[in-house]
């Protein structure tokens, strides 16, 4: 006799009975529920409690097969956790419309029936085996198909690779985890065909992220991936290029992480006398910090079974279901502007764990085996993370916290006594917070000027966790380990970022250690600060020119402090925003006169008025425009008045007189004759005060300056590219827009290439180009643009430090191998995945 358990729930040949023809629904109900009595599983009574049930709910699971099982409760008649079969070839009519081949009893006391139901919603993936089922002559298929691996993910025997196929051997260093696999999946739904991905026996669409992860891919693992549909080669091959534009970012990740592992054995505090209370883990994020703890106490929900209606339950879920993905769409855009596009990656990933429809439907069946929504929400979360948990994959282990963050924020809307406190309860003051470990939107609600430090008891060096702690620059110690229940509120600590160590309640002499060591660490900051006056140069010996965004002369001071070589940008609209009335011709030579001064003969651009678009001057009373942007802006404007012109060419002739290096630029320029035009009045001016000639140069901040470079540069002494507004006009994106921010990126290809334009045409006549738009201060960017071929960088002053030390760890012809790829991709997300390689 065949006999099997899967999880206890015992299914053998006696519980199964082929071939039957019931009249009806009620008759077949009767003869399975036949089969659980005559095994002695259930109690005779078991057989009503079914048919009360189908009065309360659809049984019906989908593609010929349904579930019958009695009211929870009933579970008193249940002897023994099983399941019946009943096959009906001929098919009987469960509801309207709906016919039943395969009608699956069950009974069960505990939570066993849940193997089988996953059995069940896998089995309803796979059409040809449910056809097999309903029709054959051997229990022993039926038996190996609900508990064993039949159904588990499909075999390549059952499913065949697409016609169209390509191999791949993984080479993310840390295997498929969820932002690949997250990418992955976006990629696939863009593309619109189907893409398969096999790893030996086992296959998931390319569309599924869940799929995905559940294959385990590591790293050296070789996958099939197939496609078919329309055009379907090309697809695949625009699908391996971009899951491969991924391995240059995941690689940087890996290395990140062992450089921060690495240095956990180096540089860290030692304390002065021996400390009792040490706790060791895993360096999350450099740094040192003594201060009191918070303990922020997991919340385990308190969730009561309560069954509901599948229809009213299932409504209940869909609509929080919605508030959550409209929940995380709101929190994508704001992480992307709190702390960039990288970090709001993790809350993609959970947005896409939502839209798992097998996910969903492990809930519903939950609910039809009558418990509530909020039970079965819960118990489907946690089902999925335990498997992600046991894949034995450390990553995937790591992200069953994704999943279980998204799972909790959905059970908020089921049920609002369910949500969970968060940070946002932090009492007011400086902390270290010590916890089990932190969902994404608790450190998504990290105020760093409450915390200053992490602990936690699990999570990795890769966990978002770590990557939150990095970006807010706090040092952070995670995988403590239980240790860490020794901590309590008010306590104080030592955190050790470099060092890897937490020292709980430390002893006078180890405190003021670690004060000494503080002053220590934050004179030898202040000694890596004087470097920022170094120069620029490559390792193969090519400097760049870096010089700073200052509008007023007293920022000058400042800028040149954090290592700027001049002033490459000097905005003079702020002249005009910052006060009432426009500045006389007096007031704006003093103001030039004076940045002239502080800047002790560095090089100074000053751009003359850029008024229009978000700039707008409320005292010059400009008409309205429905599109300021694509308006009278810039030169546009100061060609109509030259009321605001004139005064201030004068202004800037007179103050150059005193100067060394002083040159001027114009904003918005799209054409020859706008240049033309100005030339003249400059000249003009420069004549009526007895001026120097000084350099002329146009700003490049429209595609059509960009792709007419090598005419206008004729024209010019000097081009300087505004990136900001580069990338608003080249890819149709308000610069202001919160939504379109996340892709206002001026990494785009389309960006660089005309940035490469600007360079060419601008060589053509031996002109100098500058970048002071906010690429320029992006230390990646910055290497880009390097590797373009500009020869200078102008960027807020604060940015100066970070970008010139990644030049300098760079050789010119690494940047420009990078630029030449780079132009060649497809999206910006590539561009950073491999300019994240030159981190
Ligand atoms: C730019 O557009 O990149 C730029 C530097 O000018 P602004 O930001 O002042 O428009
Ligand atoms: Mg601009």
């Amino acid at each position: 006799m065949v006999n099997s358990t899967a999880s206890h729930v015992a299914l053998n040949e006696q519980l199964i009975q082929l071939n039957a023809h019931p009249a009806d629904k009620k008759a077949a109900i009767e003869a399975v529920g036949a089969l659980l009595v005559q095994a002695g599983m259930v109690k005779n009574d078991f057989i009503h409690s079914m048919m009360q049930r189908e009065a309360v709910s659809n049984t019906y699971l989908g593609s010929g097969v349904a579930i019958p099982h009695g009211l929870v409760e009933d579970k008193g008649l249940i002897e023994h956790d099983a399941i019946a079969v009943l096959q009906v070839p001929g098919g009987v009519e469960w509801n309207d419309g709906q016919k039943a081949t395969l009608i699956v009893a069950i009974a069960a006391k505990s939570d066993t029936h849940i193997t089988i139901l996953r059995q069940l919603t896998r089995l309803l993936q796979n059409e040809s085996l449910l056809a097999e089922l309903s029709t054959t002559d051997q229990t022993a298929k039926i038996i190996e198909a609900l508990t064993g691996e039949a159904a588990a993910p499909q075999s390549s025997e059952t499913v065949k690779d697409y016609a169209h196929a390509i191999e791949w051997t993984v080479d993310y260093p840390s295997g498929l985890h969820a932002r690949p696999a997250s990418s992955w999946a976006d990629s696939a739904k863009k593309l619109g065909i189907h893409i398969q991905v096999r790893h030996d026996n086992e296959v998931a669409a390319a569309d599924n992220m869940v799929a995905l992860l559940q294959l385990g891919l590591r790293t050296g693992d070789q996958v099939v991936i197939s496609a078919e549909g329309d055009n379907a080669e090309a697809l695949l091959a625009q699908f391996k290029q971009s899951i491969m534009a991924l391995t240059a970012k995941e690689k940087e990740d890996a290395e990140r992480a062992q450089a921060q592992m690495k240095a956990q054995n180096t540089g860290g505090w030692q304390p002065a006398e021996n400390h009792g209370d040490a706790l060791y883990g895993v360096t999350a994020s450099p740094g040192f910090m003594l201060g009191k703890a918070y303990y922020l106490s997991a919340h385990e929900p308190d969730i009561v079974d309560a069954p509901v209606s599948l229809i009213e339950g299932g409504a209940l879920l869909d609509q929080a279901l919605n508030q959550a993905r409209q929940r995380m769409v709101a929190l994508i855009d704001s992480t992307t502007r709190r702390l960039g596009a990288g970090d709001a990656e993790i809350f993609k990933a959970q947005a896409a764990l939502l839209e798992d429809t097998s996910l969903v439907s492990a809930a519903c069946q939950l609910m039809v085996a009558g418990h509530g929504v909020a039970w079965s929400w819960h118990q489907a979360i946690e089902d999925r993370a335990e498997q992600l948990t046991q894949s034995g994959n450390p990553l995937l282990a790591e992200r069953a916290a994704d999943l279980r963050d998204v799972g909790q924020r959905v059970l908020g809307y089921i049920d609002p006594a369910l949500k969970r406190t968060t940070l946002a309860d932090l009492p007011e003051g400086e902390w270290i917070l010590v916890a089990s470990d932190l969902s994404p939107s608790d450190t998504a609600l990290l105020d760093v000027n409450k915390v200053k430090g992490l602990v936690t008891e699990f999570g990795g060096p890769t966990s978002h966790t770590a990557i939150l702690a990095r970006t807010l620059g706090i040092p952070a110690v995670v995988a403590v380990g239980q240790g860490l229940h020794i901590i309590e509120t008010h306590d104080e600590i030592i955190v050790d970022g470099d060092g890897a160590a937490i020292y709980v309640r430390p002893t006078a002499t180890n405190i003021d250690a670690a004060k000494a060591w503080i002053i220590t660490q934050r004179e030898k900051r202040e000694k890596e600060e004087a470097d920022r006056r170094k120069p620029a140069t490559t390792t193969d010996g090519h400097t760049m020119m870096v010089a700073a965004n200052v509008n007023r002369p007293d920022q000058v001071k400042f800028a040149m402090a954090q290592g700027a070589e001049g002033v490459g940008l000097m905005r003079t609209e702020f002249l005009f925003l910052e006060r009432g009335d426009t500045p006389s011709e007096d007031e704006q030579y003093e103001t030039y006169q004076a940045m002239i001064t502080a800047l002790d003969d560095a090089p100074l651009i000053i751009r003359a008025l850029d008024i229009g678009g978000d700039k707008q001057v409320a005292h010059l009373k400009l008409p309205h425009e429905e599109n300021p942007f694509l308006g009278v802006r810039g030169t546009r404007l100061l060609l109509r008045r030259l009321d605001l012109l004139l005064p201030q060419l004068k202004a800037i002739y007179r103050a150059a007189k005193d100067g060394k290096d002083v040159s001027i630029m114009f904003p918005m320029i799209t054409s020859v004759a706008e240049i033309t035009a100005l030339k003249a009045h400059c000249e003009e001016m420069r004549i009526a005060v007895d001026g120097p000639n000084i350099p002329i140069g146009i700003m490049v901040e429209v595609p059509a300056a960009a792709l007419m470079a090598d005419v206008l540069a004729e024209h010019v002494d000097f081009f300087s590219i505004g990136t900001n507004d580069l990338t608003q006009y080249t890819l149709a994106m308000d610069r202001q827009n919160p939504d379109l921010a996340p892709e206002a990126d001026s990494l785009h290809p389309a960006v660089l290439r005309l940035i490469e334009k600007t360079v060419q045409g601008a060589k053509k006549h031996q002109r100098h180009v500058g970048v002071c738009g906010g690429l320029a201060g992006d230390p990646l960017g910055a290497l880009l643009l390097m590797g373009l071929g500009v020869d200078e960088l102008s960027m807020t002053p604060r940015d100066i430090a970070s970008v010139k030390a990644r030049i300098r760890q760079h050789s010119l012809a690494d940047m420009q191998a990078m630029a030449a790829k780079a132009i060649t991709f497809e999206n910006a997300a590539e561009v950073r995945a491999l300019t994240g390689d030159m981190a």
